[in-house]
């Protein structure tokens, strides 16, 4: 067994079981068997009990709320947003069920027609930073789709995935056609990854452990989408609405305690009015309230854990920030409360280098890179200037250039005077070494089904 702690208090609020290759291996037999009966459901009945778990989730909001807050100490009112998602996204795909066609094909002497066929056992492995509405984005189109799914939360955030399984075989879903496995990722997750019956691997995580998904999915040619991590820029143009790009800010960086694969930790912004946006940013960092987590005015919780708050920390050492070996210029850091629990102040600094540490590996933490720029071109190469390629934000009132930077930033979700990246109707991936494949939106149901083509002679 391993406890599970909340990061707000340190206190240890679960035992789980730390489940191995055997475990892996029971799941994927029970997932393999569920299969046929999962795909012989009638289109109708499959939506049917996709929406019964959806109003299962509703019911339960309340309780997975607060267990996700308690797990991975993010405000409560981000726990209750994301358990609205977590039924969105079932109800989404409980209506595609039945609209997810096939195509007839003109030919010569025959019709010809494509069928979207189930792939079989997928295996979900998921994040800490996320891990109820990160498993929802992938067992909803599975199912949907006629999948059995096995997910692998996070070793540290397991407790909403376990719920969820719970709530759905609550809903009639019959057992083993979502399942959970709890365990380590170098050996449940390997496991996963390289059990021969399993069809394929929906990963979300790092870049790192990404590549080793993808090199260990390569001996039974399994399918992947890799959802991995991100360095994305907020570019603040002279002509923007300065007030309103500062103030959002914190909330595309901070948000989550900027553990968020498509946090803005680097913003970059147009070199005439750099000093006027760093003072309205400091305000809008003030306003940003960091505390006890199950506050519904708190904006910001505590890290997960302190070995990642020692990670964060490391970006703002002096001499490793600032490669010249001076302290790195923070412009501002918030207030955090003192007591228990991983906290970290959101901050900023500025101006930074866009060769520093911090401007170029992912943070995963609260603490943002402001980096100046001359012109556009300028700023396109700063964005471009990163293997990653998830997000990133366009501030300008000018509608042209809005269109010309979000053509030229080379990522899979771009938001121009808005910082948001996720709907439940639209698709959601990176370009770069932030993976391929795409979630969400009717685009993921392409990544959960394989094209079968049929031709059938009308020749007498
Ligand atoms: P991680 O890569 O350390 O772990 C992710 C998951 O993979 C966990 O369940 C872990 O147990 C498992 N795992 C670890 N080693 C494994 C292995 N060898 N084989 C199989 N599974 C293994 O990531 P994390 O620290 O949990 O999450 C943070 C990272 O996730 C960040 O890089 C972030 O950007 C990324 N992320 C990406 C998205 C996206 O949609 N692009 C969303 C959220 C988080």
């Amino acid at each position: 067994m391993t406890s599970v702690v909340n990061p707000a208090t340190e206190a240890t609020i679960a035992e789980v079981p730390v489940q191995g290759v055997e475990e892996a291996d029971a799941a994927v037999a029970r997932s393999l068997d569920a299969g046929p009966a999962w795909r012989a459901v009638v289109p109708a009945d499959r939506a049917r009990l996709l929406r019964r778990f959806a109003a299962q989730v509703e019911e339960h909001g309340e309780e997975l709320a607060q267990l996700e807050t308690a797990n991975v100490g993010k405000p409560i009112g981000e726990s209750r947003d994301e358990v609205g998602m977590v039924a969105e996204v079932i109800y989404f795909y409980a209506g595609a069920v039945d609209k997810h066609r096939g195509a007839t094909v003109p030919v010569a002497g025959g019709v010809d027609m494509t069928f979207h066929e189930p792939l079989g056992v997928v295996a979900a492995i998921v994040p800490w930073n996320f891990p109820m509405a990160i498993t929802s984005w992938k067992i909803g189109p599975a199912l949907a789709t006629g999948n059995t799914i096995v997910v692998k939360p996070a070793e540290i955030t397991p407790l909403t995935a376990l719920r969820l399984a719970e709530l759905a075989l609550d809903a009639g879903i019959p057992e083993g056609v979502f399942q959970v496995v709890v365990g380590r990722g170098s050996v449940a997750g390997t496991r996963l990854v390289e059990h021969p019956d399993v069809a394929k691997v929906a990963f979300t995580g790092s870049t790192e452990v990404g590549r080793k998904v993808m090199a260990r999915a390569s001996g039974t040619i399994k399918r992947v989408t890799l959802e991995l991590g991100g360095k994305s820029a907020s570019i603040v143009f002279a002509d923007a609405d300065l007030e309103r790009a500062a103030a959002a800010t914190p909330g595309g960086v901070f948000a989550n305690a900027g553990q968020d694969c498509c946090a803005r930790s680097r913003v970059l912004v147009e070199r005439s009015v750099f000093d006027r946006y760093a003072t309205l940013l400091a305000d809008a960092v003030g306003a940003w309230t960091v505390g006890d987590p199950t506050d519904p005015a708190t904006k910001m919780g505590p890290l997960v854990t302190a070995g990642h708050r020692r990670v964060v920390a490391s970006f703002l050492a002096a001499g490793i920030g600032d490669p010249a070996g001076g302290p790195v210029p923070t412009h501002t850091v918030g207030a955090v409360p003192a007591g228990p629990g991983f906290w970290f102040p959101p901050t900023v600094v500025a101006p930074a280098g866009a060769e520093w540490r911090m401007a170029r590996e992912e943070i995963f933490g609260p603490v943002v890179a402001v980096i100046p720029f001359d012109d556009e071109e300028d700023a396109v190469r700063l964005a471009n200037d990163t293997p990653y390629g998830l997000s990133g934000s366009i501030w300008t009132r000018d509608g042209a250039r809005a269109l010309r930077m979000a053509r030229a930033v080379q990522a899979g979700n771009l938001s121009v005077n808005s910082n948001s990246s996720v709907r439940v109707q639209t698709s959601f991936g990176g370009m770069k070494q932030s993976g391929f494949g795409r979630e969400l939106g009717l685009e993921a149901l392409a990544s959960y089904s394989g094209i079968k083509n049929v031709f059938v002679s009308t020749e007498g």
